[in-house]
This record gives C-alpha cells, sequence and structure tokens, in this order.
C-alpha cells in the first residue's frame, strides 16, 4: 500500500471515476453539509435515496497499537472498499474519522438498499492487510431509505442514525429501516431500554417468588425468583418483554446481580422468621460468563448466609446447547462452589446426550408447553414419562412446570415427577405474602 496521506484520500484507482468522494470536518458542520448535498441531490419524481452509515469502532486501539500511518492505510482501504459498493450518480462523505455515509441515489426497488448493505457488510467483514498483518474491523452499519418525495433529508438520515444506534444496541452489525413504523418501533425499544437501566438503578424493579413442592407430600421444596417490572411511563411490562430487551442490550447482566441479591436478602429475612426456603434464578448466558457472577454469589452467601447448596441456577436448554463447550467450564466451576444447577424449558432445545451426561446438572424442569397438555394429548405424556426416565438414569431432580389444574397434578405424580411448579399449586407472589403462604402449611396444599 501507498505512504499514508495525512487526510483521507478519495478513493484511489479505479473508483476514482465510479463515486464522488466529499470530506467533511466537524461533527455539526458536517451533518448539516450532508443534510444540504441530500436535499440538493432528490428528484421529485418517485425514486428513492438510500443511506448507509458506517461506524468504524476501536480507531483508537488500531492508531495505539500499530501507528498513525497504519491507521491512515486502514481508512484508505475502508474507503476503497466502501466505493466498490457505489455507482456513479452516488457520494461518499466522511461525517468524522469514524463515520461515512454512503448517499445512494435514485433506487428504484428498497431491495437495491438491502443489496448494497450486504455488499459493505461482506465487504468490510474480510480481513484488511495493514502493515504486513491481517486486521479485522470492528464495524456497524445503520440503513434507511425513502422515496425523495415523500420525507425530508435531514428525517431521512435521522432514521438512518437511529438504524445505527438500533444494530449497536442489540449488539448486530447491520439494520436497516424501511419506514417510520420501524424507526417508532425501534426508537420505542431504545427508550425501553433506557427506563429499563434507569429503573435498575433506581431499585424500582421488584422480585416475586413462585413455590415449588414435592408432589408426594405438598411441601415446600424451594422458590424461583421471578423479576416484575411497572415501567414509569409504559405501565407493567411482561417479563418475556423485559428480559429480552435486558438480554439484547447486555443490561441482564445488572438485573441477573440484582436477582443474586434479593434473594440473599430475602433469604435471610425468612431465616429471621425462621424459615429457610431454597432459591432458584434464572441465569442467562450472558451473565453466566461475566466476571461479576461468582464474586457476587460469593458475597450473597456470606452476607446473607444464604449456603451455596439452597441456590439453584437454571439455565435454559437451549442457552445451555448454544456454547456447551465453554458453559461446561463455567457450570463446573459452579457446581464445584456448591452451587445447584438446573436445565430449564427442557425439551424446547435440542439436547445432545453426551453433553447431557457432562453437564453437571441437579435438576431437569420439564417445559410447561408438555406439561399444559398432558391430560389431552397423549404424545406428550409420553414424552414427559420419557423425560422423567432419562432423569432418573441421569439421578436429577424432575420439575413438572406448568401445573394448571389437578388432572395434570396427579398425572405428573403418577408419571413419576417428584416436583412441580405451577398456578395449580401457586402463583408467584412478594416475598411476605410467601411466608403466609408456606406458614398455612403443606397438609393442606396437599392434593388440592
Ligand atoms: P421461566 O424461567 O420458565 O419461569 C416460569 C414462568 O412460567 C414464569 O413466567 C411463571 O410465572 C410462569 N408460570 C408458572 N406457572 C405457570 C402455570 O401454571 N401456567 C403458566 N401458563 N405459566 C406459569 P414469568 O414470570 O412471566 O417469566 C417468564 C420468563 O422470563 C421466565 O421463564 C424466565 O425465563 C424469564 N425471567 C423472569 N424473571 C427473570 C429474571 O429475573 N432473570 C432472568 N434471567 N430471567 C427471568
Ligand atoms: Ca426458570
Ligand atoms: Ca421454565
Amino acid at each position: 500500500m501507498s505512504a499514508a496521506p495525512s487526510a483521507p484520500t478519495p478513493p484511489a484507482a479505479g473508483a476514482a471515476d465510479g463515486v464522488r468522494f466529499i470530506d467533511l470536518d466537524g461533527a455539526a458542520r458536517a451533518r448539516r453539509r450532508l443534510v444540504e448535498v441530500m436535499t440538493r441531490l432528490r428528484g421529485d419524481g418517485g425514486r428513492l435515496m438510500g443511506l448507509l452509515l458506517v461506524r468504524l469502532h476501536k480507531l483508537r486501539d488500531v492508531r495505539v497499537t500499530y501507528g498513525e500511518a497504519a491507521l491512515r492505510d486502514l481508512l484508505d482501504s475502508v474507503h476503497q472498499r466502501l466505493a466498490a459498493v457505489a455507482g456513479r450518480q452516488d457520494l461518499m462523505l466522511r461525517l468524522a474519522e469514524d463515520e461515512l455515509v454512503l448517499v445512494i441515489n435514485g433506487l428504484r426497488f428498497e431491495e437495491q438498499l438491502l443489496f448494497a448493505l450486504e455488499k459493505a457488510e461482506r465487504l468490510l467483514a474480510r480481513s484488511f492487510a495493514i502493515a504486513e498483518l491481517a486486521i479485522k474491523l470492528d464495524f456497524t452499519i445503520g440503513a434507511a431509505a425513502a422515496p425523495d418525495a415523500e420525507v425530508s433529508a435531514g428525517e431521512l438520515l435521522r432514521r438512518c442514525e437511529v438504524a445505527l444506534l438500533h444494530a449497536c444496541s442489540e449488539g448486530r452489525r447491520t439494520s436497516c429501516f424501511r419506514d417510520a413504523a420501524d424507526v417508532r418501533r425501534h426508537t420505542s425499544r431504545l427508550e425501553l431500554v433506557a427506563e429499563l437501566e434507569e429503573a435498575l438503578y433506581r431499585n424500582e424493579l421488584q422480585i416475586v417468588f413462585q413455590p415449588k413442592t414435592a408432589l408426594e407430600t405438598g411441601e415446600l421444596a424451594g422458590v424461583e425468583a421471578l423479576s416484575r417490572w411497572e415501567s414509569r411511563k409504559q405501565g407493567f411490562v411482561p417479563p418475556d418483554v423485559f428480559i429480552e430487551v435486558a438480554e439484547q442490550s447486555g443490561l441482564i447482566t445488572d438485573l441477573t446481580l440484582w436477582s443474586i441479591r434479593q434473594a440473599g436478602i430475602h433469604y435471610h429475612a425468612w431465616r429471621q422468621q425462621g424459615l429457610t426456603i431454597p432459591i432458584a434464578i434464572n441465569l442467562s448466558p450472558v451473565a453466566l460468563h461475566h466476571p461479576e457472577l461468582i464474586p457476587q454469589l460469593t458475597n450473597v452467601t456470606r452476607i446473607w448466609g444464604l449456603p451455596p447448596e439452597h441456590i439453584t441456577l437454571e439455565i435454559t436448554e437451549t442457552a445451555a446447547m448454544t456454547h456447551p463447550e465453554r458453559n461446561l467450564a463455567a457450570f463446573r466451576r459452579l457446581v464445584d462452589m456448591g452451587f445447584r444447577l438446573a436445565m430449564d424449558d427442557f425439551g424446547t432445545g435440542y439436547s445432545s446426550m453426551e453433553y447431557l451426561k457432562n453437564f453437571p446438572l441437579t435438576e431437569l424442569k420439564i417445559d410447561k408447553s408438555f406439561v399444559q397438555q398432558m391430560s389431552r394429548d397423549i404424545n406428550d405424556r409420553k414424552i414427559v414419562r420419557s423425560m422423567v426416565d432419562m432423569a432418573r438414569n441421569f439421578d436429577l431432580q424432575v420439575v413438572a412446570e406448568g401445573i394448571e389444574d389437578q388432572e395434570i397434578h396427579e398425572l405428573a405424580r403418577n408419571l413419576g415427577c417428584r416436583y412441580a411448579q405451577g398456578y395449580f399449586i401457586a402463583r408467584p407472589m412478594p416475598a411476605d405474602k410467601l411466608v403466609e403462604w408456606a406458614r398455612a402449611g403443606a397438609r393442606c396444599r396437599q392434593g388440592r
């Protein structure tokens, strides 16, 4: 590669007679000029204008590690590769050192934008030969398109910026917005992330506990901690929704660490009221590998006197099987420390016997989708029976989830399940209600 110029240069040989390149400087000014340029370019017909906004990450690392000249070479190469995505009527502009825009003019179909986006992603994902090394670039691309006559240049740029933010917040490399509804949906998602972060910071989430009982005796065997969120702006947000938002935004680790603390606090409070209740906590795969997990668990056992054998960590089958090798090491570490491990939503993923054999599990929780239909569907009964047999062979406790009525309760018992969880036994409830519920005793629950 040629000697690095002091400022980014237009794409070199071959590309020079293709895309025109304008180097802008100063973020706000650059954005203003971009909108002016886009406005001038727009026609009044039914064509679409498309934008690709490319953000390059960790350029500072490249500069520090490989030096200024290598960084310049890298940026040149990025320009050249992006130029290959553009046509004669298109423009490439630099908004900042780490941000480039490709204005794709006169599109007839939205698919052309998707095509350009995929091509840009493919080209930038290939390694760059810089300073005799193969450097991988970390980047994100937001894309948006809109008809010339309908959406102003400023609004189109905003949509593209939201698309970029959306991709970043979900840990994805690209995101494409086609219309205003996309923007609304994702703006509210981004707002939800910001609100959830705030709620966690202000300690505004609640925790509820759902009992797990022994099927034979009705005795309380433990509880599962479940989070609840009443958002200030949006009201009750279903757990499935905010857990997914938390997982995609990385907030799940904070939420898990918070749940672990709550488990300790409530375990201690129950002990003071004469009750010893083991607690299960849901663990997302992100939290499983987070460096704070083990220190937090250790703190809780020390501060609140919650012994590790009274904490069961639940991980879904799908999550456990996604990176089984990597997970296995983390599981072993937790089990060596005395914690118990449950495989949650069992039956909904694809377990390999090889891993099941090696995972240091203590419990299998049969997913409620099999349990709920058992009284009507003979196949579900057969499936549950074989899961119970298999769990016994592996020496695991079996919990049937989603027990909603007496008939299913009986069936689960007859099929050999030892433990049960479900609305028929109890719905998730706040910590103080649980004390009343536990005191009401096993006898009155048995065979309700
Ligand atoms: P899960 O781990 O499978 O939790 C059991 C879910 O089944 C709970 O839903 C519970 O309320 C519901 N359930 C219990 N018994 C019955 C029943 O008889 N019938 C029916 N139809 N449902 C029943 P919830 O509380 O809405 O939580 C949904 C999921 O969100 C949980 O599924 C869990 O994966 C996740 N979740 C909830 N709280 C947390 C948390 O603090 N951290 C993490 N990582 N995940 C959480
Ligand atoms: Ca669970
Ligand atoms: Ca479950």
